[in-house]
């Protein structure tokens, strides 16, 4: 399993989560466990079938973040 960088402003634990909504332009965020920041993704464009999101897509997701956060924390 890939690590998640911890959260850029208080180094809290990060979990990534799904958002399934026609409406919503993103499904996909990140939570921080301790301050509780949202920080959406709508680049991760997560790719699902029903209720099920493609492994390849969560893969890119972390990545994505891992890359982010890594910036933002710069
Ligand atoms: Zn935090």
């Amino acid at each position: 399993m890939t690590n998640l960088e911890p959260c850029p402003k208080c180094k809290g634990e990060i979990t990534l989560y799904s958002y399934l909504s026609l409406k919503a332009n993103y499904n996909c965020y990140a939570l921080c466990q301790k301050c509780k920041t949202v920080y959406r993704m709508p680049e991760a464009k997560l790719k699902a079938h029903g209720a099920r999101i493609y492994p390849s897509s969560i893969k890119k997701a972390e990545r994505l973040w891992n890359e982010r956060a890594k910036g933002e924390s710069e």
